[in-house]
């Protein structure tokens, strides 16, 4: 957030100012930098899922479909939540597709809160959560998670929740830190959510991508949750495509009935052919999905040991795209912004100023976050950039 006031802009959105990650995008591209910043993949995604959208292009599908998604890709997400989760949801009343977990998020949050209701979660969290709730006129209780294992106090999570909490709202596999909260740590979520009879919205677009032994805990699954819990993902980080912003929630049909309310009047609907490829996908064979967490995993352990070699302190990663490091060892006053602007400059690459993600900035000021969805060679020529800095 920023402190300068934007003319025009409705006080409920001022501060937010322009995303980072157009902002480090187009810096990478002015610079000709490796961009480890935003999070996207550099390679395509499954043959499969690709020729079903090309193929539903060429057979016409090409108009507004259904506004709660096309029964085809609801019905897949029902059977993926069955497979892997053990779950079971209908898919005309208990599935709703979005344009990609972002509508999906703010389709939840402004189908839910009202103004005054409060939401409370973790920093660092994805950039959006602010805005909409911002934007529902409710307040954001962050509670901080620090390094290096970016556990979280359960006192301090339960002094955050007053009588005016509606909603709790937890990412994992988490972005920007990589964390994987385990089932201990759902479990005490959880407890919290049935004691003071919250909501709780999950953000689960990496639940495909942990590492070493970690192992994705659905909220939902969990003793009396299922019938309290929105959880969100989206097709991007699981097959590999971004670009398409196919996205989905699921949940009793009263939580997904709120947030398809607010969800009509934002998009209505949108990429019809991209969700026949991502119905696709869901389908594929397990050994898709064990073998996509292999690859970013091996992604992971090209990129670590050389940012350990340049001089961070790099903190443990076991999902998701991205790893946090500790920029002070090779920059004493730790300013991370800064530090992100001037890389594409002295290094050639491009990385994330990690206190976008706090409502208390300071918390974040010295991380800086970089991607490692990234060919091995694109990965080697950032670490050999990187290495330049510390000689
Ligand atoms: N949540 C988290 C934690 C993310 O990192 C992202 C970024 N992709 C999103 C939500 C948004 O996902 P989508 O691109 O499907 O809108
Ligand atoms: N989720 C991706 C990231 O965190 C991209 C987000 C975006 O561009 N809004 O980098």
């Amino acid at each position: 957030m920023t402190s300068s006031r934007v003319p025009h802009l409705t006080a409920k959105l001022q501060g937010f100012g322009t995303t980072i990650f157009a902002e480090m995008s187009a810096l990478a591209v002015a610079t000709g930098s490796v961009n480890l910043g935003q999070g996207f993949p550099d390679t395509d995604g499954p043959a499969e899922v690709l020729d079903a959208a090309v193929d539903a292009i060429r057979s016409g599908q090409n108009q507004y479909p259904p506004g709660p998604g096309l029964p085809v890709l609801r019905t897949a997400i029902a059977e993926h939540q069955q497979r892997f989760y053990g779950l079971t949801y209908d898919p005309d009343s208990e599935v709703l597709v979005t344009a990609g977990a972002t509508e999906a998020l703010a389709g939840a949050l402004l189908g839910l809160l009202d103004t005054g209701d409060e939401v409370v979660l973790f920093e660092p969290m994805y950039d959006s959560y602010q805005a909409c709730i911002a934007l529902a006129g409710a307040t954001a209780r962050p509670v901080t998670l620090r390094p290096p294992d970016y556990g979280f106090d359960l006192d301090e999570l339960r002094a955050a929740i007053t009588p005016k909490t509606k909603l709790l709202l937890v990412n994992t596999p988490h972005n920007p830190t990589g964390k994987v909260l385990d089932r201990a740590e759902m479990q005490s979520i959880a407890d919290l959510a049935i004691e003071h009879d919250l909501i709780v919205v999950t953000d689960e677009v990496y639940e495909h991508l942990c590492f070493d032994d970690a192992e994705h805990v659905a909220m939902a699954t969990l003793p009396g949750m299922r019938d309290r819990t929105l959880s969100i993902s989206s097709g991007g980080k699981t097959f590999n495509t971004t670009g398409w912003k196919i996205g989905w929630l699921c949940g009793p049909a009263p939580l997904v009935t709120a947030a398809r309310t607010a969800k009509q009047f934002l998009t209505y609907v949108n990429g019809g052919p991209f969700q026949v490829g991502i119905a696709a996908g869901l389908r594929l064979d397990a050994s898709y999905f064990t073998g996509l967490a292999a690859g970013l995993q091996a992604q992971r352990d090209r990129l670590v040991p050389g940012l350990v070699a340049a001089g961070f302190e790099v903190y443990p990663t076991r999902g998701t795209y991205f790893v946090t490091v500790d920029i002070r060892p090779l920059r004493a006053d730790g300013d991370g912004m800064a530090f992100c602007r001037e890389l594409p400059h002295r290094a050639g690459v491009v990385a994330i100023p990690n206190e976008v993600f706090y409502a208390n900035r300071h918390e974040g000021r010295h991380l800086v976050r970089f991607a490692f969805c990234k060919r091995p060679e694109v990965l080697d020529q950032a670490v050999e950039r990187l290495a330049a800095l510390g000689a």
